[in-house]
Parts: C-alpha cells; sequence; structure tokens
C-alpha cells in the first residue's frame, strides 16, 4: 500500500516556481529520499506535507485518502510528524515543554500532571538512547546536535505514521550518525514511513529503500537505492 503521493503539485510564490508539478509515491513501510540540489523544491515538499504552506496546484493523498493539509493540526492528524531543517523548537522553553506542546500542553491538572508528563518525556527520551539529556533543561542551552536530536525525538514522540526527516544530520556527525540510524531502522520495525530528505547520496545509501530526485521543482526519477551504481 501507498502511505503517500503527490500529484502533479505547483507551489508558486509570486514569481517563483518552487514545485513545478512534481509527483511522488512513497510506499507504506519504507525509507523514501528526497534527493536534490539546493533550490530544488524539497523544502516547500516539506513545507507542504507539514501543512505549513498549500499546493498552487495538484493534490496530496495520505494512506489513498485525498486530504487537503491546511495547518499543522491537519497533518498532525493524519499522523504526520515533521523533524525541521530549521530547528522548530522554542529555545527559551524546556526539553519537555516542547515535547508535549502543543498537543498535551501541561498547563492543566497542576502538578501531579505536570510530575507524569515530565516523565514520560524522560522515559521517551531514554528509550530512544538520549537519556543524557536533561528533560528539564532549556533549549537554548542545549548545544546544536542535541537540539537536532530533540527535533528528531520530538517528532517521534508524537507517533508518527509517516515521519518526515529535512535534512536530519545537517548537525550531526560521528556517534549521532549511527544514533539517527539506529532510530529510523527501529521506526521502520514498527512499520513507519519515513521521508528523508537530504543532498548526500552517501547518506541516502546508507538510511533509504527508495528514492526520488528533485531538479527544477521536478520528480526526474524514483529507483531502488540498491540498484544505484556506486559512482552515482
Ligand atoms: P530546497 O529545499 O531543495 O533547497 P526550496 O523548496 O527551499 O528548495 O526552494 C525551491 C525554490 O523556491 C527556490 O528557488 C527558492 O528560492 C524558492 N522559494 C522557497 N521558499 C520561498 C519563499 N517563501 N518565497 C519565495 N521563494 C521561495
Ligand atoms: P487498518 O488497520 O484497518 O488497515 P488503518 O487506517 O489503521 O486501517 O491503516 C490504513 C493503512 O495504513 C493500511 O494500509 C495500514 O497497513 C497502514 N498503516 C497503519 N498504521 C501504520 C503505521 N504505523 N505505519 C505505516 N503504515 C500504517
Amino acid at each position: 500500500p501507498e502511505a503517500l503521493r503527490l500529484e502533479t503539485v505547483v507551489k508558486a510564490y509570486g514569481a517563483t516556481l518552487a514545485l513545478g508539478g512534481a509527483s511522488l509515491s512513497v510506499r507504506s513501510g519504507e525509507v523514501h529520499a528526497l534527493l536534490g540540489e539546493n533550490g530544488a523544491g524539497k523544502s516547500t515538499t516539506v513545507k507542504l506535507l507539514s501543512g505549513l504552506v498549500r499546493p498552487s496546484l495538484g493534490s496530496i493523498r495520505i494512506f489513498g485518502e485525498p486530504v487537503q493539509l491546511a495547518r499543522p493540526k491537519d497533518a498532525h492528524a493524519l499522523g504526520v510528524q515533521t523533524a525541521f531543517q530549521e530547528i522548530s523548537l522554542v529555545r527559551d522553553l524546556t526539553v519537555a515543554e516542547n515535547m508535549l506542546l502543543p498537543e498535551a500542553p501541561v498547563n492543566a491538572g497542576g502538578l501531579l500532571r505536570r510530575r507524569h508528563a515530565l516523565a514520560r518525556v524522560a522515559e521517551h527520551l531514554e528509550r530512544l538512547g538520549l537519556g543524557d539529556i536533561d528533560p528539564r533543561a532549556e533549549i537554548g542551552l542545549l548545544d546544536l546536535p542535541q537540539r537536532q536530536k530533540i527535533e528528531i525525538a520530538r517528532a517521534v514522540f508524537r507517533q508518527p505514521r509517516i515521519l518526515l526527516l529535512d535534512e536530519p544530520t545537517s548537525a550531526l556527525a560521528g556517534a549521532d550518525i549511527d544514533w539517527l540510524e539506529g532510530l529510523v531502522a527501529g521506526l521502520k520495525a514498527g512499520g513507519v514511513t519515513t521521508i528523508f530528505i537530504s543532498h548526500r547520496m552517501v547518506e541516502v545509501r546508507r538510511f533509504c529503500d527508495r528514492l526520488t530526485v528533485l531538479r527544477n521543482g521536478k520528480d526526474v526519477g524514483t529507483a531502488e537505492v540498491a540498484d544505484i551504481s556506486d559512482d552515482a
């Protein structure tokens, strides 16, 4: 079955055509790369699927159903969660507050609920191998790799059926990239569909099952990663 389909989507920003009729088909349960140079339309695709911008033309289907993603809430309601390249965490809130807002506000219910919520976040971080990050720490006090990992962990915390990772390794290196590889593999084993946005073929080889290449706002092809020769 198909998790996601974009059908000849056009997105214009004034006179700029960010997407000029892009199509994409992502199978349920796969890790699908969206690969392209700067300006190819990758972030625009992420924004469309996250409910941040609307297509000028064309349609989006999620698990076979035509959908309108007018706001982030609509995407969340359909199980689509995004870790943005430009980290979307609120700097002067804590890790736990960022994880819990806005779907499950901690303001109602008082101390007991807050403690329970904090424990849930701590447990989630532990399970993801991020137990070294204090859920009570303000985002602004974390280093960039930690912030990128929390951006990703937050999307996972919300139990996505479709997870969008936009350049998720931009601040990561070494062991943190191994961490992400383990996380993506674990989610895949749990049936989650992941869309991995990147401009680095070496990462696509490492993380993904199939890839779609975007160029100048159009898809130029989809292939199995295993079928791509080494010098590509
Ligand atoms: P990528 O993520 O692949 O680098 P983008 O989706 O960010 O590509 O951009 C695709 C094209 O759309 C680029 O030419 C970019 O300059 C343009 N673009 C993106 N966002 C906007 C915007 N808000 N206003 C005007 N042009 C935009
Ligand atoms: P059902 O469970 O009756 O198939 P759902 O609405 O739960 O109905 O699922 C619809 C489609 O989405 C099915 O093809 C199912 O395999 C797929 N699906 C459900 N949950 C997930 C998930 N967590 N990750 C990926 N695909 C899923």
